[in-house]
C-alpha cells in the first residue's frame, strides 16, 4: 500500500450489532469509495467449511479450504452480493448460525491470512470504507481515517433481530442477544487480531444515534484531517 492510498481509506470496526454495515455503505457511498465488507468475507468462508463438511478446529483442512478459495463482490444496483466458489452466498451467509460459525473459523491462522491477504488486494488502489474487527489494527493499520463504533447489548441486539426480521429470518430477540455477546466474548478474547479499537481510532457510540448523526460525526473527522 502506498502512501497515498492510506489517506484514502477508512476503517469502521466493533462489535456485532453497531450499525457497522449500514453507516459503512453509506459513507461509501457519499467518498465515492468502495464498500469492503471483511465480515461478509469471513462468512462466506464458514458456508463453505459448512457445505464441504470442514470442522471448524480443522486447521489443515481450512488451509486446504482457504487455498482454493474463490471470493468475489458484485455490485448489484444499491446492494453488493458476495460470491464463493462462484455461487451466489448473499443471503445464505446472514443466518445466525453462519455467524457463530464464522467466529470459530476466523480464529485460525490460515483462515486470517487468507483473508487478510485478499483485504489488502482489494484495499492496494485506497478509496476503500473497510468494516469488520481488525480492520484498523491488522489490515490497514496505516490506514488515515479509522473508526471504532459501540453501542449497548440491548440495542445493539434489538437492531440485528429487526434487521434479520425485515428479511424473513424467524429468530427471537434473546437468541440473538446471546448470540451476539458469545460472539464477541470469543472475538474480543482471541489470540489473533482480537477485536478492539485501533491506535488513534476514533470511538462512537452510536446506541442514540441514527445512521445519518453516525455519518455526520465521521464526516467531521474525516474533515479535520484532510490536509
Ligand atoms: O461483521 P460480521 O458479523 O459479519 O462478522 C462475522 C464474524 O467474522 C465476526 O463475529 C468475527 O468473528 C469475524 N470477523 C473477523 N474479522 C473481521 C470481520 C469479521 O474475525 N475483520
Amino acid at each position: 500500500m502506498g502512501l497515498n492510498s492510506a489517506d484514502e481509506i477508512v476503517t469502521i470496526d466493533g462489535p456485532a450489532g453497531a450499525g457497522k454495515s449500514t453507516i459503512s455503505r453509506k459513507l461509501a457511498k457519499r467518498l465515492g469509495y468502495v464498500y469492503l465488507d471483511t465480515g461478509a468475507m469471513y462468512r462466506a468462508v464458514a458456508v463453505l467449511a459448512q457445505k464441504e463438511g470442514v470442522h471448524p478446529e480443522d486447521e489443515e483442512a481450512l488451509e486446504r479450504l482457504c487455498r482454493h478459495l474463490d471470493i468475489d463482490f458484485q455490485e448489484s444496483g444499491t446492494n453488493q452480493r458476495i460470491f464463493c466458489q462462484g455461487d451466489d452466498v448473499t443471503e445464505e451467509i446472514r443466518a445466525p448460525q453462519i455467524g457463530s460459525l464464522a467466529s470459530k473459523v476466523s480464529m485460525r491462522r490460515s483462515v486470517r491470512r487468507a483473508m487478510v491477504n485478499l483485504q489488502r488486494k482489494i484495499g492496494e488502489k485506497g478509496k476503500v470504507v473497510a468494516e469488520g474487527r481488525d480492520t484498523g489494527t491488522v489490515v490497514f493499520p496505516r490506514a488515515k481515517y479509522k473508526f471504532f463504533l459501540s453501542a449497548n447489548l440491548h440495542e445493539r441486539g434489538r437492531r440485528r433481530y429487526a434487521e434479520l426480521k425485515a428479511k424473513g429470518v424467524d429468530v427471537v430477540l434473546d437468541e440473538v442477544k446471546e448470540e451476539m455477546e458469545k460472539r464477541d466474548v470469543q472475538d474480543s478474547t482471541r489470540e489473533l487480531a482480537p477485536l478492539r479499537p485501533a491506535e488513534g481510532a476514533r470511538i462512537i457510540d452510536s446506541t442514540t444515534l441514527t445512521p445519518d448523526e453516525v455519518i455526520e460525526e465521521i464526516m467531521k473527522f474525516i474533515k479535520l484531517k484532510r490536509p
